[in-house]
């Protein structure tokens, strides 16, 4: 009913054929980094097999080849996002990095003290860490939206906190820690009424949902290559076209100029002005082969079988003694971060994994939302399309001898 084979699909990864303390490994840590397929791996041999070159400088053909094959990934990441033109799509290191760049750059340029900034409580620290250095320098103020008991944010009181000095409204689709999809839609529209930019952390998002960046009417969407089956140091920024032409960029250096004298340097417009330096090339390709993949399962199919799995396992984790759900709000995607009475979520994590079950446990680099709920970490399971309901099962039955009952 979903459109493809959960247990079909495994096969296409080969480390899931990997065992830990003697038992199939069962990964349930896509939130942290997602596996690769087959098609992923073999794509970056191919590249270094068959085409690799530095790109955009030399008239030989693996130059040709290599700058194909990189242009090819900028398109491919244009249409799975729906952005207008490949020259909205900046290559990076991941979401970090993305964040970062659009701090260094178009905050840098374009806020003054005084100015406000708009966040949820629910952010990554790497939403929160690079504005919290830009307000510090340039004297902005940082305000948080905060959320309810079940982790859904409070539109309105996000609602009292715009006003004219706000020029960002910068959050996640999806929180990392909890799940919680966010109502995207209505954030952004009330942002635009203010007047702010927005931009969307699509980190958590990508891989379980579809995204269209046009329809969104976001400033900037960034992600990792890594969390939708990609391979790591890859990521994205998009920005809409003019807004990326008219701001200046953050790194200098080869590839992102037209002309240099020692007077003065001319920028290339974008994509080029973002991407100083020689970029991480194969990954970029390797990323464009993990987004054909996505793509040929469907993102509406993930989107629907991961439902249906969230809920299995939503349903089975609610039936162990004392397991306490952390983010229950109606819209979420597939995280489970929970806690369990009479153990340590170490311990737990030492427990699964005795099962061959990876889980991370700690605060999942978002410490104010699990503070929001009295706690300084979580174990934290998080599905993917290639897990299944057995896997559940497996992780709920250790759970459950834990606490000594069947
Ligand atoms: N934002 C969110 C919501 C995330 O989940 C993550 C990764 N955990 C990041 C940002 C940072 O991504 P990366 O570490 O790949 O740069």
């Amino acid at each position: 009913p979903w459109g493809f084979d959960a247990n079909i699909i495994k096969k296409d990864f080969p480390i899931l054929n990997e065992r830990v303390n003697g038992k199939p490994i069962i990964w349930l840590d896509n939130a942290a980094t997602t596996q690769k397929p087959r098609q992923v791996i073999d794509r970056i041999s191919y590249f270094y097999e068959h085409e690799n070159s530095n790109i955009h400088r030399a008239a030989h053909t693996l130059a040709a080849r290599a700058t194909d094959a990189y242009e090819e990934a900028r398109k491919k990441v244009q249409l799975f996002i729906g952005a207008g033109s490949p020259n909205e799509i900046i290559f990076v290191r991941g979401t970090t990095e993305a964040i970062n760049l659009v701090a260094k750059s178009w905050g840098e340029q374009n806020l003054a003290a005084g100015d406000e900034i708009i966040l949820t409580h629910l952010e990554h620290h790497a939403n929160i860490v690079p504005w919290q250095q830009l307000a510090a320098k340039k004297g902005l103020k940082i305000r948080v939206v905060p959320v309810d008991d079940d982790g859904q944010v409070l539109l309105d009181e996000y609602a009292k906190l715009l006003n004219p000095k706000t020029k960002l409204v910068s959050f996640t689709q999806v929180s990392n820690a909890l799940g919680t999809v966010t109502p995207v839609k209505q954030i952004i529209q009330m942002a635009k009424q203010a007047g702010a930019k927005v931009l969307l952390d699509g980190a958590q998002s990508v891989s379980h949902l579809r995204v269209n960046v046009r329809e969104l009417d976001v400033d900037w969407f960034v992600f990792s290559g890594h969390k939708i089956f990609g391979p790591t140091g890859i990521g994205v920024v998009f920005g809409k076209e003019a807004l990326l032409n008219e701001t200046q960029p953050w790194q200098g250096g080869g590839n992102m100029i037209k002309d240099v004298t020692f007077e003065r340097t001319q920028f290339q417009n974008a994509p080029y002005r973002f991407e100083a330096g020689t970029g991480n090339i194969a990954d970029a390709v390797g990323l464009g082969a993990a987004l054909d993949y996505v793509t040929h399962l469907g993102i509406d199919n993930i989107y629907r079988y991961e439902h249906y799995l969230l809920q299995y396992a939503t349903q089975l984790m609610k039936q162990v003694p004392g397991l306490k759900l952390i983010g229950t709000a109606a819209d979420k995607t597939s995280v489970l971060s929970f806690t369990l009475n009479g153990y340590t979520n170490d311990q737990v994590g030492q427990a699964l994994n005795q099962e061959g079950i990876a889980v991370r446990t700690g605060h999942h680099c978002a410490q104010p939302i699990l503070r929001r709920f009295g706690l300084e970490n979580t174990v934290r399971p998080s599905l993917a399309f290639y897990n299944t309901c057995n896997d559940v099962d497996v992780m709920v039955a250790t759970l459950k001898r834990l606490k000594g009952v069947k």
